[in-house]
């Protein structure tokens, strides 16, 4: 078998162009673009492209980016004041920091200080909470990601075999409560899982979120497996996944490449999830 490739470009411009026609609809009755902020503290080259390219896939949709940038060395207490300005902010629907936030800052401080109605990273305790009980507001936009790729795959999730590797609260955890509400069986793996390759041969859906160039092995993939790739690794050979991604297409149904899979998902789901807190605030 070789496995189709899930073009997870093509799937994120779908949920854009949803987007923009859901923000097009609802403009109107706001009165004014839903409003996305992001905070930037720092100058991480990587984070400062991230964001960039979040506020340009937000004025893309038709909604209106609101931009903060603090230096490195701002203290706690004005960060946690500028979150709570935009939590009272009428204009501001979803509210983003960048992470990771420089070490002195108390991360988990001042995540769980925005309000859980503008939470469009979905990072607070407050929506993990949620989430884990089965009744999710606003979801992490990289598992929301694999699950819109798991839809366009055609996955059976009822009743499946699910197996992530790697239990992150950005990546792994959520998802496997996303997969567990969607009535998987879910295993989560980590770097102290004991039979990490036989583990994974059982998996009907096999999610690799690691962050170890080719980790997964082909020989691990049950065959007609779903395999998704949230891996990013910068490898002398470019940018590849988690996944020996080759080998694994041999024996899979379905596989998302590196890059090109679950990457352009992530600014995608953020959108979906603006304008979701936009239409939820205005009731
Ligand atoms: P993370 O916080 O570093 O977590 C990595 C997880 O992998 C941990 O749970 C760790 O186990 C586990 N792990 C490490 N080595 C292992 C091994 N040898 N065997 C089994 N498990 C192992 O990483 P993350 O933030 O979840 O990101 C994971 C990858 O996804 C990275 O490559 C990242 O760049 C990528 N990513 C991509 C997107 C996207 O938009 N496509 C978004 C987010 C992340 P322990 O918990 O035991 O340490």
């Amino acid at each position: 078998m070789t496995a189709r490739v899930l073009d997870g470009k093509a799937v994120a411009a779908g949920v854009r162009r949803r987007v923009a026609a859901e923000v097009a609809e609802l403009a109107p009755r706001l009165g004014r673009e839903p409003g996305l902020a992001t905070v930037l503290v720092g100058d991480d080259p990587a984070s400062e492209v991230y964001v960039r390219n979040k506020r340009q896939a937000c004025e893309e949709a038709g909604m209106r980016p609101i931009h903060h940038d603090l230096p490195s060395d701002v203290p706690q207490g004005r960060l946690l004041a500028l979150v709570d300005e935009l939590n009272a902010d009428t204009q501001v629907d979803g509210i983003l920091v960048q992470l990771p936030l420089p070490d002195a800052i108390d991360q988990d401080a001042v995540v769980d200080r925005i309000a859980a109605a503008k939470d469009v990273d979905g990072l607070t305790a407050a929506s993990a909470g949620l989430l884990a009980q089965g009744r999710p507001r606003l979801v992490p936009c990289t598992p929301a990601g694999v699950m819109e790729l798991l839809r366009e795959a055609d996955a059976t999730i009822e009743g499946a075999e699910a197996v992530i590797v790697g239990r992150s609260i950005l990546v792994g955890r959520p998802l496997s409560a996303l997969l567990l509400n969607a009535n998987a069986s879910v295993t989560v793996c980590h770097s102290r899982t004991r039979d990490l390759a036989g583990t994974c041969r059982r998996a009907d859906l096999l999610v690799a979120a690691v962050g170890s160039p080719s980790l997964v092995k082909g020989d691990w993939v049950k065959p007609g497996a779903i395999v998704i790739d949230v891996g990013i690794n910068r490898t002398g050979e470019g940018l590849v996944g988690d996944v020996e991604f080759e080998a694994a297409r041999e024996v899979a149904a379905a596989i998302t490449p590196v890059p090109g899979g679950v990457g352009p998902m992530t600014i995608a789901m953020l959108l979906a999830n603006t304008v979701a807190a936009a239409r939820a605030r205005a009731g």
